[in-house]
């Protein structure tokens, strides 16, 4: 089983408005609302590919019930500590080919509740083989938080996905117990090592991928958006060239490819089959109108057409 962590899911809702009149009243009978937060796009894709998943987190009062309702309704097996406070709604108005959004930081997890959850934790990870954690942690939390997660799913011979940016990602490559994977896009390794990149100079690349602040993380993807990836497993080096393709709605393929990795892992997949995958995932996911969602047919058509190269340095 693959176990999904979403620490600040939300409610996401969708308002997509001929015209945003500001200073005014806007009205619309169209919105969406679904259960958001990386995490929840990992887990829809697991399950959109056949894969057994259960996610986990914290979520709280009426939003919090809202969101366990629509997992239960797509059939996706969740188990979530609960908090006091209530979890967030994130607001997209899509207006004039903009996007607008206005993002709560979330509820504060008392000390007590990030106690519960670790002991949630530790119970569903006996039954993982794999666990995936997305996105930014709620406030109150330490941001070395992740860390203990990797240390409990070590303890257990989990393999463990982290997907986060910013502090979270550094605390975590700073201490002692380390991912199985860690997937920053190019912006967000820029900001860990504080250094800018080009896709045109892989060479460069792949220098900072040797840097020892990675030092024992297995597998590092660097997604590149339309441009694929470039990856490091264990010693070796891949390039990911991936086709051209419309999309429709890339937002979430970073956590689409969170999704086929970590199904991929589940199949024993061998390293280069298992970027295919997660490159195929990334793109169907892109070719959705709905974010964190994929047709299993086009991404085994993405796969035929994506070339690993491995880079001799
Ligand atoms: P993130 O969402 O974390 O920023 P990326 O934008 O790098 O991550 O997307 C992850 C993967 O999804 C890419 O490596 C690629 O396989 C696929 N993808 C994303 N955007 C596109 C796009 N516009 N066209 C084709 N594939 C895409």
């Amino acid at each position: 089983m693959i176990v999904t962590v979403t620490m600040n899911p939300s409610i996401d809702i969708s308002y997509p408005l001929a015209v945003l009149n500001l200073d005014t009243v806007n009205r619309t009978n169209q919105v969406s609302k679904t259960a958001g937060g990386k995490g929840l796009n990992v887990t829809r894709v697991i399950h959109d590919l056949k894969g057994d998943v259960l996610a986990t987190g914290v979520l709280g009062g009426f939003h919090g019930a809202f969101i366990a309702e629509e997992l239960k309704r797509a059939g996706i097996k969740h188990n979530f500590t609960a908090i006091r406070e209530e979890s967030r709604d994130s607001i997209a108005i899509l207006h004039e080919g903009n996007q607008t959004e206005i993002l709560e930081a979330g509820p504060t997890v008392s000390k007590e509740e990030q106690e519960a959850f670790l002991g949630n934790f530790k119970e569903v990870i006996k039954n993982a083989e794999i666990v995936t954690v997305s996105g930014s942690l709620a406030k109150g939390f330490p941001s070395n938080f992740y860390g203990e997660l990797v240390q409990l799913t070590e303890e257990q011979s989990v393999k463990i996905l982290v997907d986060t940016s910013g502090e979270n990602l550094k605390q975590l490559l700073v201490g002692e117990h380390k991912p199985f994977l860690i997937k920053p896009n190019l912006e967000e390794l820029e900001g860990l090592l504080g250094q800018d990149f080009s896709i045109d100079n892989l060479d460069e690349l792949c220098a900072a991928l040797n840097q020892t602040i990675f030092d024992g993380v297995e597998w590092i993807v660097v997604s590149l958006g339309k441009a694929g990836a470039l990856a490091k497993y264990q010693d070796s080096f891949y390039q990911v060239t991936i086709p051209t393709i419309k999309a429709v709605n890339p937002v979430g393929s970073g956590d689409a490819t969170i999704g086929g990795f970590a199904y991929g892992l589940s199949q024993q997949l061998t390293p280069i089959e298992l970027l295919k995958l997660c490159m195929a995932t990334g793109m169907a996911n892109a070719q959705e109108e709905r974010t964190g969602h994929v047709d299993p047919k086009n991404v085994q058509a993405h796969i035929e057409e994506i070339i690993v190269k491995k880079i001799e340095l």
